[in-house]
């Protein structure tokens, strides 16, 4: 059976995660951690980033430094996994959905505008696929409108919009290093703080409301209950194991890119010929190949080709069921205007394996198996 996700692994998390215990400090912001965040505040342009203990928990702590009041509304796709809505909902904030683009299974900015309402007070945008959503236009909506925008960059680490690293561009950017992302420490993520007012406050709240980074850094003599806080810094074991991902970044993108050109350049021929939709990445995008997907025609063909390839030991899996008609969904919010693409684009939507070293060989015979789904009579 070929898997459809294998936990990225490069060779030096057992060294790292050695070291951390011999350093015998495994709880959270010891070397690890500074080494992997100043990494990317350095790689990324990045003002500052806390590690945090998921992607959840990144975007949960973004959402709660929206100061929200209970009524209060966050647009947001419903075209997207339940913690990008969960942030928004424990920070007391109903949810509006806004339908998505099919080229990009994106936010459609165009229909931001007319979700606004007086009581909106954030737009949170989810980069699907690590393919940048159109941030020019929705910085310069939420500006307008003096909304703070959050970026849910859980797959799109080291992706680029115009030349800026998604996650940098919002108010906060939002990372995941779940095994089933690009880069991984297991659990974890991370927050991406682009406003230094809220560096502070973010430190506070990652740590169960104390001030004990100032403490640490000998800003302050003692350190104390200051404010609401959580626990949200993930342990040293989890942070050495992603410091060995983040310095093998490099290779771990270009692996990823290659078997996503392999993928694209064997499926052209059924793309033109109109069996199958291909993903279109923007000009203004540079995408870090976190996902390979295509489109079929409806519910049904899918339902078969899913089928087709699991019997041909190839795990293809479809991807998220659209939020607002969930029953959560309708608890929590609504969707403003038609849902002319989020239901159907999904239903039509099949993911292929794809992960670091990931083989050639695997890649010709999904690709095949792909073909021989509409040949075989
Ligand atoms: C993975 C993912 C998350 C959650 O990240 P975790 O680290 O698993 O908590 C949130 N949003 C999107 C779009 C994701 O893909």
């Amino acid at each position: 059976m070929i898997p459809f996700n294998v936990p990225p692994f490069t060779g030096n998390e057992i060294r790292y995660i050695e070291e951390a215990i011999q350093q015998g400090k495994i709880s959270g912001d010891g070397i690890f951690t500074r080494r992997c965040s100043t990494w990317m505040e350095e790689k990324f342009d990045a003002c500052r980033i806390l590690l945090t203990t998921s992607g959840t928990a990144a975007l949960d702590m973004a959402l709660l430094m929206c100061g929200l009041k209970p009524g209060d509304e966050v647009i947001l796709p419903s075209y997207t996994f339940s913690s990008t809505a969960n942030a928004a909902v424990l920070a007391g904030a109903r949810l509006v959905f806004v339908d998505i683009r099919p080229d990009t299974m994106n936010i459609d900015e165009g229909l931001i505008e007319a979700a606004i309402t007086d009581k909106t007070k954030a737009i949170i945008v989810v980069h699907y696929a690590g393919v940048a959503c159109e941030m020019d236009t929705i910085m310069s909506i939420a500006r307008m409108h003096g909304l703070k925008v959050i970026e849910d960059a859980a797959q799109g680490v080291m992706s680029q919009y115009k030349g800026r690293y998604l996650g940098t561009i919002g108010d906060f950017g939002c990372y995941s290093f779940h095994e089933t992302k690009n880069y991984s420490m297991g659990e974890g993520g991370a927050l991406v703080i682009n406003d230094p007012e809220y560096i502070e406050r973010a430190e506070i709240l990652r740590e169960k409301g104390t001030n004990r980074s100032k403490f640490f850094r000998g800003q302050v003599d003692k350190y104390t209950w200051v404010d609401f806080g959580d626990s949200y810094l993930p342990s040293e074991l989890n942070a050495a194991y992603l410091w060995a991902q983040l310095e093998n970044a490099k290779g771990i993108y270009e692996d990823r890119m290659q078997s996503w050109k392999l993928y694209y350049d064997r499926l052209t021929d059924m793309y033109e010929q109109g069996y199958i939709e291909l993903a279109q990445i923007p000009d203004t995008c540079i995408q870090n190949a976190h996902m390979f997907y295509l489109k079929v025609k409806d519910l049904k063909e899918r339902t078969g080709m899913l089928a087709y390839l699991n019997k041909n030991d190839i795990l293809a899996v479809f991807h998220y069921v659209p939020l607002h008609s969930a029953p959560a969904g309708l608890k929590f919010g609504r969707f403003n205007g038609d849902d002319r693409y989020t239901t159907s684009e999904s239903e039509r939507l099949v993911r292929l394996p794809l992960y670091y070293g990931l083989e050639t060989k695997n890649i010709e015979y999904i690709t095949d198996t792909v073909k021989r789904f509409y040949f075989r009579r």
